[in-house]
């Protein structure tokens, strides 16, 4: 699970992703502050880890030169492709990760640091098989290319795969709330 992480937008809009991300740190972080319970910190830690992976690997994904291949099948794919994963957006991913862990130091030390990791790497790899399997992908018939959007060119776009209502941010909640799940199990694990 190593090889790479995600590319999957066709290069423009990354606003939209902040939504359902935010929205699953924020209430992770009341919950905190509320209950005071260290799991919860770290699930919060986590579930931005893997927001953040996310976000740097599609952008190097994205930048990069090399031909990602898709997670499922490793078959090679164009850049941008859902599901598509490459060295180099792996690699961000984790160093998106671990900038994370490491702005968390003061309040969770190396454990912070680890769970960063590991939540990047699990949450954009969920992501990356969200983005092959289900996720919506669809032809625009006005200039032939594959696109997550249903609308393209002005015009409605058919759908190639996946199910219609499983889009980009369904697919980055998931991938957050994995984070988040494998930050407090992370946590578990070293009490
Ligand atoms: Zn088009």
């Amino acid at each position: 699970m190593k090889r790479g992480l995600t590319s999957k937008r066709q290069g423009s809009g990354t606003s939209r992703r902040c939504s359902p991300t935010g929205g699953v740190a924020g209430v992770l972080l009341l919950c905190w502050f509320w209950f005071q319970w260290p799991a919860l910190y770290f699930a919060y830690v986590g579930s931005v880890a893997a927001a953040n992976a996310d976000t740097w690997g599609t952008e190097a994904g994205l930048l990069s030169s090399g031909q990602p291949r898709l997670i499922t099948t490793l078959h090679r794919v164009e850049r941008g492709r859902s599901g598509g994963i490459s060295p180099v957006g792996t690699a961000a991913g984790l160093l998106g990760a671990l900038v994370i862990g490491v702005s968390a130091f003061p309040w969770s030390s190396g454990s912070g640091v680890l769970v960063s990791g590991v939540s990047g790497i699990m949450g954009t790899c969920v992501d990356s098989l969200v983005g092959a399997t289900l996720q919506g992908e669809f032809r625009c018939g006005r200039c032939g290319r594959l696109t997550e959007r249903r609308v393209h060119c002005g015009h409605q776009a058919v759908l190639e795969k996946g199910l219609i209502w499983v889009g980009n941010d369904l697919t980055n909640l998931l991938c957050t709330l994995t984070g988040s799940v494998i930050g407090w199990l992370v946590f578990g694990f070293m009490q």
